[in-house]
């Protein structure tokens, strides 16, 4: 069961909650989105049903969830989220979500300031409204590039800052959160940590978006379920990226799953993007598949940028030069309105 509470419910409507629910030896797990803070309570539903948490000051609504992710199971009503990223008291922060078609582009990998600049100022030019690079990186080979660490989050920041944009990153290791959370806007969970309890504990615990990748051999629901697993610590503002799946086609390194956009639009309110670069290896294929990325209703695309493809570091044959990425940003401004999406 889920409670939805009213926009204007106070810390001690939350508390009062909390308590009913726990004297019936039920569990209650608070998680608060912008818009709305929900409560997703583990325990005997009977039980829960007799408390009559609808009576309650600043209960908006209780749902039954027959799904085990609860938090993030919750379909419409109250419909789906956005979320914002780069959120300051000034800034509202850039959307990802219903109405919406963001581009998120930048290099795979920060290899150098220049690059990275170049790179960061050919998204932005596309339409890119956040900035993603890479400073940690893991891959399945171990002579591949691992990234610059500490100094690359430096000179992200400082693309982000040029540009305007705010930065996404990946995170790949539990004691390395606090430092990236310091830099980014966004945290990245890549689809080989999609599992690591300890690293979505972390990112669960931090006012931080974050960006979980699909795992390369994980469900749909083992997806949803590691979602939840970051929602249950607090952080509600979780983005899904569908970055394909293995299966028996050999062709690309991953096959896309277009169909996981509507499936997951109708089991959870989390928004979706697509990164169509991991899942083909190919940057002849980005094209054609971000534009079913959005022709599926996906609130987002993730691309690879580089000044110089040939001579990336990492992942150049997927990433994608000048000429390409104007290409992809003209289909996107075309498509765009017909599928009701706005360029975020
Ligand atoms: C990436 O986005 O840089 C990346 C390595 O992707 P994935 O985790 O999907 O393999």
């Amino acid at each position: 069961m889920v409670v939805v509470m009213t926009p204007d419910a106070t810390d001690a409507h939350i508390e009062a909650v909390i308590s009913r629910v726990r004297q019936t030896g039920g569990e209650a797990f608070v998680s608060r989105g912008v818009h709305r803070t929900i409560i997703g309570l583990v325990g005997d539903v009977d039980r829960f049903r007799a408390l009559n948490l609808r009576r309650m000051a600043g209960v908006a609504d209780v749902i039954r969830v027959s799904t085990p992710y609860k938090l993030v199971g919750l379909a419409r009503p109250p419909g789906r989220s956005t979320v914002f990223v780069g959120r300051t008291d000034t800034r509202p922060g850039v959307p990802i979500g219903p109405g919406v078609f963001t581009l998120l582009a930048g290099p795979c990998a920060v290899e150098s300031l220049e690059q990275t600049f170049e790179a960061a100022e050919m998204a932005r030019a596309a339409g890119a409204t956040l900035l993603r690079g890479g400073a940690f990186r893991r891959h399945s080979s171990t002579l591949a590039f691992e990234g610059l660490g500490e100094a690359g989050l430096q000179i992200l920041a400082e693309a982000g800052h040029a540009t305007g944009l705010p930065v996404v990153t990946e995170v790949t290791e539990v004691g390395d959160v606090e430092l990236v959370a310091g830099y980014a806007d966004m945290l990245q969970v890549g689809a080989r940590n999609m599992q690591n309890y300890a690293l979505l504990d972390a990112v669960g615990r931090l006012p931080k978006p974050v960006l979980l990748k699909r795992g390369i051999q994980a469900t749909i629901e083992e997806w949803l379920m590691a979602a939840e697993y970051i929602a249950q610590r607090g952080n509600l503002d979780i983005v899904l990226c569908e970055r394909g799946i293995r299966t028996f086609e050999p062709a690309t390194p991953a096959t896309l799953d277009i169909s996981a956009v509507p499936m997951v639009q109708s089991l959870s309110h989390l928004p979706i993007i697509v990164d169509p670069a991991h899942a083909s290896g190919r940057r002849d294929l980005v094209l054609p598949l971000s534009r079913a990325a959005l022709a599926a209703g996906a609130d987002g695309i993730l691309i690879d940028v580089h000044p110089d493809p040939e001579s990336a570091l990492c992942d150049g044959p997927q990433a994608l030069g000048g000429a390409d990425i104007r290409e992809l940003a003209s289909a996107i401004r075309r498509l765009a309105p017909v599928m009701d999406r706005r360029n975020a």
